[in-house]
C-alpha cells in the first residue's frame, strides 16, 4: 500500500537503501517492508527475478506475463485509491 495510506508512516525511510523516504509498505511476516520510488525500480525486480529463476521449473515466459499483469492491476487499484480519496 502507498505509504500515505497508513497512519504514522509518513516519514519513514525505505527498508532497502535506507537513505530515501519510503512511498509504500509491505506488511510481511516478520515485520515491515518499507521501499521507496528508486528501489521499487532498480531493486525489487531483481528480487522477482532472482525469486523466480531459482525455482529450477519455473516457466519465466509465464512469470514474466504474470509479473506484467498484475503490475498493471496493481497500478489501476492504486490510482483508484487516490482518486477515491480525492472525491
Ligand atoms: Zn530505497
Amino acid at each position: 500500500m502507498m505509504i500515505q495510506e497508513v497512519a504514522g508512516n509518513a516519514h519513514k525511510n525505505c527498508s532497502v537503501c535506507g537513505t530515501r523516504r519510503a512511498s509504500a509498505l509491505w506488511m510481511a511476516f516478520d515485520g515491515e517492508l518499507l521501499c521507496c520510488e528508486h528501489c521499487g525500480l532498480k531493486h525489487l525486480p531483481q528480487l522477482i527475478a532472482d525469486a523466480v529463476v531459482a525455482e529450477q521449473g519455473s516457466d519465466i515466459e509465464h512469470a514474466k506475463a504474470l509479473m506484467i499483469e498484475r503490475f498493471d492491476r496493481a497500478v489501476e487499484h492504486a490510482n483508484a485509491r487516490i482518486q477515491a480519496k480525492g472525491s
